[in-house]
């Protein structure tokens, strides 16, 4: 019997989704599967939006950001009605399994399809590397890069004009950007959601700097933070007596080619996800630990916590 699969991107998209689609697509036709592409994530499902995919498909994409299946957030997806919608199209089809690649979100509606009795193998993609389960997610390393690379231009415009500037970076409930960003960028002081801010010993980080003519600090604060950033530059303006400036870096943290890091790790599990269904194994959730692919039972990957490296916010002030 030849095997069906499906495939699917949901939630907020991210670089490299793109890679794990042309993996699982040709690595399931050369394992001797028919692959569907599902158009916007689990609304697709609920809406039977699936072709059968070719190799030519997924060509020349290898190297672009976004997802070419395109994404959704589907709140019909979380109600019973839409499950069993999305199941019933499923079995219409034929599927003996869906790859579902993105987010916590999105492993919380593979749950949902494995409570079904769906075969689901989830690939982690988004740019905030929030799953606990695993060390780095699809999209995260060139979101941090995108970061990196706009500290670097800010750092010289605010060198020039001897100004503090505070950027904002994405990150609602996850610092992971802010900090990684941070501590690649020489940042003099990171703000995140998981931790107090402590606004008095940034002022007196800035104050030092400026002490030893050092006129150009940069401050990350991530979107979820406890100080909004007009809050934020409110204070340090008035705590340091000069002005600051303020960059929002949006939406453009989540585009861009992907880095080399995020392809191969979309490689490696796109083409670990078509291995397991192959082999018959049960729903997983794949992941990565910055070298090997590793897995963890779908139903336990959603309540393994997400942690932190709060040490590394000290050590980014220490080296400023
Ligand atoms: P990102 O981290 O980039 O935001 P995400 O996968 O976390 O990605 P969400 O919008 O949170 O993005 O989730 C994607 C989709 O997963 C939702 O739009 C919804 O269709 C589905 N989903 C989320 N939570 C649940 C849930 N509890 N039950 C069923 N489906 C869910």
């Amino acid at each position: 019997m030849i095997k069906r699969i499906g495939v699917l991107t949901s939630g907020g998209d991210a670089p490299g989704m793109n890679a794990a689609i042309r993996a699982v697509t040709r690595k399931g036709i050369r394992t001797g599967m028919e692959v569907y592409g599902i158009g916007h994530g689990y609304k697709g499902l609920i809406d039977g939006d699936m072709r059968l995919m070719n190799i030519a498909h997924v060509g020349d994409i290898i190297h672009r950001g976004g997802t070419v299946l395109k994404t959704a957030r589907c709140e019909e997806f979380k109600t019973d009605k839409g499950i069993d919608k999305a199941v019933e199209n499923i079995n219409k089809a034929k599927l003996d399994s869906i790859i579902t690649i993105g987010g916590d979100g999105t492993l919380k509606g593979a749950l949902e399809l494995v409570k079904k009795g769906i075969n689901v193998q989830f690939i982690p993609a988004t740019i905030d590397n929030d799953l606990g389960y695993c060390a780095y997610s699809i999209g995260f390393d060139t979101a941090v890069n995108t970061v990196v690379n706009a500290v670097n231009g800010i750092r010289e415009t605010g060198m020039s004009h001897d100004k503090t500037t505070i950027i904002e970076v994405m990150g609602r409930n996850c610092g992971d950007i802010a900090l990684m960003s941070g501590l690649a960028g020489g940042a003099d002081a990171v703000l995140i959601p998981e931790v107090k801010s402590d606004i008095d010993k940034i002022i007196d980080k800035i104050k030092e700097g400026i002490s030893r003519q050092k006129k150009n600090s940069i401050i990350i604060r991530a979107e979820g933070a406890d100080i909004s950033t007009e809050e934020l530059t409110e204070e340090i303006k008035k705590g340091i007596g000069e002005d600051v400036r303020t960059v929002i870096l949006g939406y453009l943290q989540r585009g861009g080619s992907p880095t080399a890091l995020d392809r191969n790790m979309a490689t490696l599990m796109g083409s670990e996800a078509v291995r397991l269904i192959s082999e018959d194994k049960p729903s997983t959730a794949i992941g990565f630990d910055g070298q090997n692919v590793t897995l963890v039972d779908l139903k336990k990957a959603d309540n393994i916590e997400n942690k932190v490296r709060a040490d590394l916010l000290e050590l980014v002030m220490t080296l400023a």
